[in-house]
């Protein structure tokens, strides 16, 4: 029996997630949390009856404790209830399924326990890689990867020797707007923003990936999952998101993934690692596929990226500042409150106005994230 605890778990990863649960009878889902979503996340403990539930508010989690009577179940609030969820005794791994850097203490708990992570949470690696990775040496856990891109890395390095890497080529879709230029970008609505044309995923990264934010996130999560220069990650374009990433190694050889768009096959490569087991789903057909496309990716309109490495290679602060900036600026984007071209010049403006501490402790890390978000709201 597998035991899984979720935190995210009525997000677009999270309720993936619970789909393999369901199809897979040795998972035991022990936890589960959310932020605010009440009604799912009874319907989820009513199925699958975990020990533990938390819910982000306070008031929502009383309300539940009254709904939930009839179980045994505990239910938790707040950052200490997200840490009692990751820390879970009766758990082996824990899903990062939660939006965002608060998925950060939550993570870390979780490794101090010992638990093994899958991590979808990217933001926690880009704003505290340089934490995360050590401690998850040292505490014997593995952190293994649910994004997709990283996922086909992970299965790409299978077999191979580290020392061997010549580069990580990590695909990118290109995202709605792939091939328009700024002019364009001026007047996209949220709503346009908000079809990809391969991935169903939350709001947030959505918008990541319109911008392309999120491949610079991807670039820095890479570094630090697989202990590579950012100057060996190469990001291709590949439009119909069938190739997932690729390793190319110092004979010349590359190996990549392929598969359909379907974010359940990460996720359960993650749970099981290393075990493969059958995945309900589209199978790629190589008869009626007639093209797998490569593009170069354009930095120039879509600064996201160009941002990233910029913010990697000054390292210390300012992939925190990189990513907080990016979340506050998409938060008012959602909220239509900003055009999309002001997300860059947010990020932008965040990162010319800060001074990088080096190393910095999760302390220091929090504490910056909140400075960007009081300068962005003294600002825009
Ligand atoms: P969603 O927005 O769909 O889901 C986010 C989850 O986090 C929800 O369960 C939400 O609860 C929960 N949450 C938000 N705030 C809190 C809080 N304060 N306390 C507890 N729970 C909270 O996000 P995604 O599933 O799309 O993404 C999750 C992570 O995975 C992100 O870091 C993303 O970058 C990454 N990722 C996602 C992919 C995808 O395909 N979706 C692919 C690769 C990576 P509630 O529903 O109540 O708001």
């Amino acid at each position: 029996m597998k035991n899984v605890a979720i935190i995210g778990s009525t997000g677009s990863i999270g309720t993936q997630t619970l789909e393999i649960a369901r199809a897979n009878k040795d998972i035991n889902i022990c936890a589960l949390s959310c932020g605010s979503n009440i009604e799912l996340i009874e319907k989820q403990a009513r199925e699958f009856k975990p020990r533990l539930v938390g819910i982000w508010d306070e008031k929502a989690a009383k309300s539940l404790r009254i709904s939930l009577a009839d179980l045994d179940i505990t239910v938790v609030s707040g950052m200490e209830g997200l840490i009692e969820i990751a820390e879970y005794a009766d758990s082996d791994i824990l899903v990062t399924a939660i939006v965002g850097m608060i998925g950060i203490k939550p993570t870390i708990a979780a490794i101090k326990a010992g638990k093994d992570i899958a991590l979808a949470n990217k933001e926690t690696l880009v704003t505290a890689g340089h934490i995360i990775m050590p401690l998850a040496k040292k505490m014997g856990v593995r952190i293994l990867p649910v994004d997709s891109e990283h996922s086909a890395i992970f299965q790409a390095l299978q077999g191979n020797t580290h020392g061997d890497i010549a580069k990580i080529l990590l695909t990118a879709s290109g995202g709605p707007f792939r091939g328009k230029d700024r002019e364009y970008l001026r007047n996209v609505r949220l709503a346009d923003a908000l079809k990809h044309p391969n991935w169903s995923m939350g709001r947030k990264i959505t918008i990541d990936s319109a911008t392309m934010v999120n491949k610079g996130l991807e670039v820095i999560e890479a570094k630090w999952l697989f202990d590579v220069n950012p100057s060996d990650i190469q990001v291709v374009v590949q439009p119909q998101s069938i190739i997932h990433s690729m390793v190319e190694y110092k004979d010349g050889s590359v190996i990549a993934q392929l598969g359909t768009p379907d974010m359940k096959l990460p996720i359960q490569y993650a749970l099981f690692y290393p075990e493969r087991r059958f995945l309900e789903g589209d199978r790629i057909d190589f008869w009626k596929l007639n093209q797998i496309t490569l593009e170069e990716p354009d930095m120039d309109t879509f600064k996201g990226l160009n941002y990233a490495y910029e913010a990697i290679s000054k390292g210390g602060s300012m992939p925190t500042v990189f990513n907080a900036a990016n979340e506050k600026a998409v938060s008012m984007f959602l909220q239509e409150k900003i055009h999309f071209l002001d997300i860059y010049d947010i990020i932008r403006e965040c990162m010319d106005n800060h001074k990088v501490t080096d190393n910095p402790d999760i302390d220091t890390i929090l504490e910056t994230e909140k400075m960007v978000y009081e300068y962005i709201e003294s600002r825009w």
